[in-house]
């Protein structure tokens, strides 16, 4: 089967959004074994979309669309397809009801233009869009696979996965089962985990092994096909263990998980409580915590304690221990995770001290931080990071390698210092 990605949006060509769909798609259709040859990328125009429709269905027998399902005039996907193809519009019954339902949920007027969202191609079958109003859809003519997904990358994405993917697998008459295992690891780069799991993804083929980079982690995406859910992962359990073997130290969690919501599960799973006391993050790190729901039985609270005479007033921090190793020092670092730990009662107590920048602080240079965490029964250890980024890329960061090193900690196998 040769595809063929055709993305529509005018944006896109004036360079206001970058096509990361066709990006998702390709790699997704890669690791089914369908092979696409031609991306394309149109305007919201219906003559250059007839055009570019002609010409896909000379070289492709599948044609996937992204965008232009919506209410709006220039929306025009589905009605230029069932132009091309002879084919009728009809209202689907199932798209239109649940439109409704949510005009009516948050007491919305529904416009005449929202039914035009339910309006299917005649024949096709119906993807649903679990995240959206305007539904998806596949239909098969002459010989050619015509599938229509909407713009927007969250509704896009599940669609593609949860119903787009068996429905292609099932007409090529592939019974395959596709399993995806994500490993997230944090304090480490991408080209660093790379070079060390090197010989892992240059030799695995079923699961493969693809790195993905997000904002907060870098991701191994481990993909088996099998013949049952079950038979995929007995696939995916010996090349996860030896990932583990190799890197295990940087993975926080899986599937899922972020760094906070892994440190929250920890916390509450062995009924801690925490506390923190933060410099250059101000409130980030117990910003990240109170991401997640039921929080408040392990969250007590904490200060931002971010001039020295707050420190000293407020959390007991002595003049001393500043003027002898400075505000920027593993001992302070110390200090404030045991300090607000006594303060406010916690089982584990948080420290962060550090120079953002732009400028140095304290004569430290710019990006040196302290992470302190206390402990029960009283040990503190703390972790100094050398980061690089600017001010508030240091502060964020900072904020993120507290949760890791938290995570790391309650797990019991760090082994740093
Ligand atoms: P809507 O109902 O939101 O109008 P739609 O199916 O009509 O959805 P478009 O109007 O084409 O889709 O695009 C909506 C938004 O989806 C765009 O503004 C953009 O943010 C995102 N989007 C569209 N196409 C792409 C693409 N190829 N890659 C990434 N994002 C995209
Ligand atoms: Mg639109």
């Amino acid at each position: 089967m040769k595809a063929e990605i055709i993305a529509v949006g005018s944006e896109l060509l004036l360079g206001q959004i970058t096509n990361t769909n066709a990006a998702f798609i390709s790699a997704r259709l890669a690791e089914v074994g369908i092979d696409v040859y031609y991306q394309t990328v149109v305007g919201d125009n219906p003559n250059r979309l007839t055009e570019a429709i002609t010409i896909a269905q000379n070289r492709a027998d599948l044609i996937i669309f992204s965008g232009g399902l919506g209410p709006t005039k220039d929306d025009l996907t589905k009605e230029t397809i069932a132009n091309i193809l002879g084919t009728e519009l009809e209202s689907d019954l199932a798209a239109l009801s649940s439109i409704e339902a949510y005009f009516n949920r948050t007491g919305r007027t529904m416009t005449e233009n929202n039914k035009k969202q339910a309006l299917i191609l005649t024949g096709s079958t119906v993807l649903t869009n679990n995240y959206g109003m305007a539904p998806g859809m596949a239909i098969e003519k002459n010989g050619i696979r015509y599938v229509l997904l909407p713009g927007p990358p969250h509704e896009m994405e599940p669609m593609f996965e949860k119903e787009a993917i068996p429905y292609l697998l099932g007409t090529i008459g592939k019974r395959e089962v596709i399993v995806s295992r994500e490993l997230k690891f944090y304090g480490i780069g991408e080209a660093e985990l790379e070079y060390r799991v090197q010989s892992i993804l240059e030799k695995q083929t079923n699961p493969t092994v693809a790195p993905l980079a997000s904002p907060d982690s870098v991701i191994l995406r481990l993909t088996a096909k099998a013949e049952s859910t079950e038979a995929a992962h007995k696939l995916i359990a010996p090349v996860e263990a030896k990932i583990r073997s190799l890197v295990g130290q940087f993975i926080f969690g899986t599937d899922d998980d972020t760094l906070s919501s892994k440190a929250a599960e920890l916390l509450k799973g062995n009924k801690l409580t925490i506390a923190a006391a933060e410099s250059l993050t101000a409130g980030l790190f117990m910003a990240e915590l109170a991401n997640e729901p039921g929080i408040s039985s392990s969250l007590k609270g904490g200060m931002v304690v971010y001039d020295e005479t707050t420190k000293m007033e407020h959390l007991d921090i002595p003049d001393s221990l500043l003027k002898e190793y400075g505000v920027v020092s593993s001992r302070c670092a110390a200090a404030l995770a045991q300090n607000v730990k006594r303060k406010f009662g916690s089982d584990i107590g948080v420290g962060l001290t550090g120079a953002a920048g732009p400028d140095p602080h304290d004569g430290k240079p710019v990006g040196i931080v302290w992470i302190g965490i206390a402990f029960l029964d009283d040990q503190v250890k703390t972790f100094k990071l050398d980061l690089s980024g600017s001010r508030n890329a240091n502060r964020k960061r900072a904020a993120k390698f507290a949760l890791y090193y938290l995570i790391k900690e309650m797990k019991g196998q760090n082994n740093e210092n």
